[in-house]
């Protein structure tokens, strides 16, 4: 294991001014807290976050982020605590270690390949810093390292993850030795196999040709020397699984690939790229087709270096890449390469480095080159550098580790709708981070959310305007139509009980379905709600399930849609009485009320009006407590409406007719005032005995009515009432409402 001064020395190598007490103090804590924990393979723990230190000093990172390595497994594994870090490192390594702490989530999550793109995104998003993600792919290259330790289930499962997520991120980051390390590590567990057959062949070709590749090294050498360009020239062999890949992907045999193997060249500037590729060029012929510069055009991950391929000394086929030290090193550590070399900064912006302008997922690099060419130290280039990629994403987790994908906005019904539909119907309430929030939170990256449910719940129509998926909008209005066709498949039941009573029969839902086909009706909830609705008539269900059933009172009745307007008398006589001089003299004896006649041209007990105008109620009457006006009618007097009254609008230009009035109450005075009510009642028998008994209970006399049957099993009545005041006529209104053969029951123009 790595001593303490000896991580120290690393750092001083690259970075002589080093914070000495920073890394010993991290060294010492992560070392006492991971105390006489043991890795898989037997290791003391802490040899873990030391080896991790080590491989970002070999990307020269600077001592922030080589103690966060160190730190980086203490929340999650040990008694450290996020303010206890805080407390003894500053807040700023608290926040990176909490970052990787939050990382080490997405290790529990079930992998699955269509997550990939999902986990990749998520990792950017929740990392906010690239030193989080720098620190992550060293520990994961550690672990990758170190696999063989784990159990064989685990360790397919590691490399598959490694394969599909973290390579490719180190890809895009520019860090090219990562990437092919990772990739290497992962193929070797994956297809164990194709690995061990690739590397043999490729052994055997290096070991065929490794006087051939030391030739053409030495021509090259001379060549540079003969010119005087100070140039450094390596040998590159191709890797495994670029092999395989390549064999794979272009279906070709290993004798078929050309670029096993190839040699770079290093020089110190720019100018000496271009120099050595003219003796190059000059010396031996190239292979047209084959020249690619990206040192006047970059590729969109930074990389720079121009590619070219001779026919060389030994008359077979030569790649070529020449590039300078820094691009060389950018190629192999991007992001990480920058870190360090503040120097960069001005050449960012240089003529010969021009950045893609294309929006893709390299965008996000170019921010953080960008940042680096604002920011005076290294330093600042690593605190500036956010992830901004996915903004228009958020990232969360079930309590299972499940990884939910949701737009930026969403709430936690979203999620619980994303998660599937019936939690979302159910859903009551949330937690987030296990803590009870409301439903309308906006949810962050990397939230867990645990969604509370109730089987009793019915998804609130106002949701519809609080969530942002698609997916949970379409649920709400499909749970709303449910809830309300159930509401009428009540009534539907209700009304069908009585008419089964009625015709002495029983009725039950499973008398319904054999007549399904015959009433064209998917279901027995569907008659239900089509008879609640109006749309069935509860007879001819009545009909459908008993065909020998006559109806006296259908076979009597002339046609579906009755007479506008009936003689209460002749209607509903024998039910109850009219008011009129029987029911006064009934009253009377009862009470000894005077009932006066208030709807005529006699005295209304109204200021205001003055004169011998003749002054009368609206049709739809006025009561005392309603806000009242009167309204000028020449040659006929003074009608008097409710303030709220839709008639008056007739009367909206002509404000000369409009008289300021009030009522003129004497509280020994008993009196009635007209009022007309909307009654809609389900259609049976005794229903509008049942009314017009409550009516009158109320104490409100009928004046007149009417009846207008507006669906099959119901009627709507129209009420011409004299009732004392507004408050008795709100009593009466909801009494009315009440009543089990009321459907509804309002005020007429009220
Ligand atoms: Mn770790």
């Amino acid at each position: 294991m790595m001593r303490q001064y000896e991580l120290v020395e690393r750092v001083q190598r690259y970075k002589p001014d080093v914070n000495e007490a920073l890394l010993n103090k991290a060294y010492v804590y992560a070392m006492q807290k991971h105390g006489h924990q043991r890795r898989a393979s037997g290791d003391p723990y802490f040899s873990h976050p030391l080896e991790v230190a080590a491989i970002l000093t070999d990307m020269h990172l600077d001592e922030a982020t080589i103690a966060v390595a160190l730190l980086h497994d203490t929340i999650e594994d040990t008694s450290a605590t996020r303010a206890e870090i805080d407390e003894l490192f500053g807040p700023d390594i608290g926040k990176l270690v909490d970052g990787l702490t939050k990382l080490k989530r997405l290790d529990l999550v079930s992998k699955k390949a269509h997550q990939a793109e999902n986990l990749r995104k998520l990792l950017l998003a929740i990392s906010e810093d690239v030193r989080v993600l720098l620190v992550k792919l060293a520990d994961r290259l550690h672990n990758m390292r170190t696999l063989d330790h784990v159990p064989e289930a685990k360790r397919l499962r590691i490399a598959e993850e490694t394969m599909e997520i973290y390579a490719p991120l180190a890809g895009r980051m520019g860090m090219q030795d990562m990437r092919e390390e990772l990739e290497e590590l992962a193929f070797r567990y994956i297809n164990p196999e194709a690995f061990r057959a690739v590397t043999e062949r490729l052994a055997e070709f290096f070991e065929r040709n490794r006087g051939v590749i030391k030739a053409i090294e030495e021509a090259l050498s001379h060549l540079f020397a003969e010119h005087h360009i100070k140039a450094t020239v390596k040998s590159r062999q191709k890797k495994p699984w670029s092999v395989f890949r390549k064999m794979e992907t272009k279906a070709l045999s290993f004798e078929q690939l050309s670029d096993i193997f190839g040699f770079r060249v290093l020089v110190d500037t720019v100018e000496d790229c271009y120099r050595a590729l003219g003796v190059i060029h000059a010396t031996w012929s190239m292979v047209p087709g084959r020249f690619k510069d990206y040192i006047s055009t970059p590729k969109q991950n930074d990389y720079r270096s121009i590619h070219t391929t001779i026919v060389g000394p030994s008359r077979q086929r030569v790649e070529l890449q020449i590039r300078t030290f820094e691009m060389h090193r950018i190629a192999e550590y991007g992001v990480a390469a920058h870190s360090i070399y503040k120097d960069l900064g001005g050449k960012v912006n240089g003529a010969d480095h021009r950045i893609s302008r294309d929006t893709n997922a390299y965008a996000w690099l170019r921010r953080t080159i960008e940042a680096l060419s604002e920011g005076d130290t290294p330093e600042d280039f690593l605190e500036n550098t956010k992830l901004e990629l996915f903004q228009d994403q958020v990232f969360c987790f079930t309590p299972k580790g499940q990884l939910i994908a949701l737009p930026r906005g969403a709430t936690p019904i979203d999620f619980a709708y994303a998660v599937h539909t019936d939690v979302g119907d159910t859903c009551v309430g949330a937690k987030v981070n296990g803590r009870i929030m409301p439903l309308m939170t906006e949810l962050k990256n990397g939230d867990e959310v645990e969604i509370v449910r109730s089987k009793a719940q019915v998804p609130p129509a106002a949701w519809e305007s609080v969530v942002v998926t698609g997916k949970a909008r379409a649920a709400i209005r499909r749970a709303t139509r449910n809830a309300i066709r159930k509401q009428y498949s009540g009534l539907g039941a209700r009304i069908l009980e009585r008419a089964f009573d009625r015709a002495g029969k029983t009725f039950s839902r499973d008398a319904l379905k054999p007549i399904l086909h015959r009433l064209g009706r998917q279901d027995v909830e569907d008659v239900l709600a089509a008879v609640g609705r109006g749309e069935l008539s509860s007879q001819d269900v009545v009909r459908a399930v008993f065909p020998d059933y006559k109806d006296e009172r259908v076979t009597q009745a002339p046609k579906e849609r009755e007479e506008g307007w009936f003689n209460l008398r002749n209607a509903a006589g024998m039910l109850f009485q009219i008011p009129g001089r029987s029911s006064r003299k009934a009253k009377r004896a009862k009470g000894g009320e005077q009932a006066k006649e208030t709807n005529g041209h006699g005295a209304l007990p109204i200021r205001g009006v003055s004169g011998d105008l003749p002054v009368r109620f609206a049709p739809e009457g006025a009561v005392p407590g309603d806000r009242i006006v009167g309204i000028l009618h020449p040659g006929s007097g003074i009608i008097i409406y409710p303030i709220q009254s839709p008639a008056l609008t007739a009367f909206d230009d002509q404000p000369e007719r409009w008289i300021d009035v009030r009522w003129d109450i004497d509280e020994h005075m008993k009196e009635r005032f007209p009022v007309r009510l909307s009654v809609t009642a389900i259609n049976e028998p005794g229903s509008l005995a049942e009314i017009a008994q409550l009516i009158a209970a109320n104490d409100a006399n009928i004046h007149s009515l009417s009846m207008e049957r507006t669906a099959p099993d119901f009627t709507e009545m129209l009420f011409d009432l004299q009732v004392w005041d507004l408050k008795h006529l709100n009593r009466l209104v909801s009494q009315l409402k009440e009543s089990n053969c009321v459907s509804d029951a309002h005020r007429v123009n009220g």
